[in-house]
């Protein structure tokens, strides 16, 4: 298996739930480096722009909610690159289904996820599903700087951007 990245969402029930812990202490099973982290709020586009595979599905809505956190009161997901050998294969053996009924019971989403009321699959965590759809999300969430090694090819911006700086 090749070195790859792939991308982690502790989704807001699982921060919610006080997860983060148990989650990191499950993914590093897979003897995997971490090579980015980050607190990040969650704006419409970037949930619509990350779940475009699911647009036309009824529950599009709800999983945008979901992501955003609205059904936890606390807008805020952890987002995580691992990188190394069958990352994504090894993430996702371990998160496990994304339906958390069906996921092994011994999986992270089997242990902590849930069906809710309104039919949402509250699963804890999201994994890149392959290194082709890892690349497209980590470059959604994650500028190249704030990864620490060089995961894909950059080009050189100029920004005069303002930005806050500490007083
Ligand atoms: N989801 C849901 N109901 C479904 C399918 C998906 O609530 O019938 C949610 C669930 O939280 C899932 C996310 O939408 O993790 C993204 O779905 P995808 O099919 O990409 O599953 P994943 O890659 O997360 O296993
Ligand atoms: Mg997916």
């Amino acid at each position: 298996m090749e070195n790859e990245a792939t991308l982690i969402l502790i989704k807001p029930d699982g921060l919610k739930k006080s997860l983060t812990g148990n989650i990191l202490t499950r993914l590093s099973e897979t003897k995997l480096e971490i090579v980015a982290s980050k607190m990040v709020r969650v704006s419409r586009e970037l949930a619509a722009v990350h779940y475009q595979h699911l647009a036309d599905k009824p529950f599009f809505e709800d999983v945008l909610k979901y992501l955003m956190g609205e059904f936890h009161d606390r807008r805020k997901v952890m987002a995580l690159v691992y990188w190394g050998e069958g990352a994504s294969v090894k993430c996702r053996s371990l998160a496990g289904s994304t339906n958390p009924e069906e996921a092994d019971p011994v999986s992270i989403r089997g242990s902590y996820g849930r069906i809710t009321t309104r039919g949402v699959y509250e699963n804890v965590i999201h994994v890149s599903a392959h290194a082709q759809d890892a690349e497209r999300e980590i470059k959604l969430w994650f500028d190249p700087d704030e990864i620490i090694v060089n995961l894909f090819p950059t080009r050189t911006v100029v920004e005069t951007k303002e930005k806050r700086a500490w007083l």
